[in-house]
């Protein structure tokens, strides 16, 4: 007996690895990613991700607990322009306000100077 084959049409749909950045996009580090692009198939992206997470938040507080609350936003887990399903989580309103908040704080806080670091730079003047 011979075991069905598995035509083309029945790959996989989500074809990991096939992200594909805009032709002559240009990245900017101006402190805000405000005007970061989001891809022309965001909008799918989005779903995708509160699908995977079953449309519950995926924060997690400090104890540990995730909030599970009904979720309808999608956040980039790193900021910038790295919108991959890895990079991307699903969170409640609250829980978006609050990492947005905290980012913000942060972005506004001086950077506190790291300990002395004993690497160091080889081309460095
Ligand atoms: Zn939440």
């Amino acid at each position: 007996m011979r075991s069905p084959a598995i035509g083309p049409g029945l790959r996989d749909p989500e074809r990991p690895g096939g992200v594909r950045l805009p032709r002559g996009s240009v990245v900017t580090w101006d402190g805000s990613d405000r005007r970061a692009r989001l891809p022309h198939d965001w909008a799918l992206r989005r779903v995708r991700v509160l699908r995977r997470a079953g449309y519950k938040c995926e924060a997690r507080f400090s104890t540990g607990e995730r909030c599970g609350a009904p979720a309808n936003q999608v956040d980039h887990i790193v900021r910038g322009d790295d919108h991959s399903p890895e990079n991307l989580q699903a969170l409640c309103v609250y829980c978006h306000g609050q990492k947005t908040a905290g980012e913000a704080a942060q972005a506004r806080r001086p950077r506190p100077r790291r300990e002395r670091e004993s690497e160091r730079h080889p081309g460095s003047l």
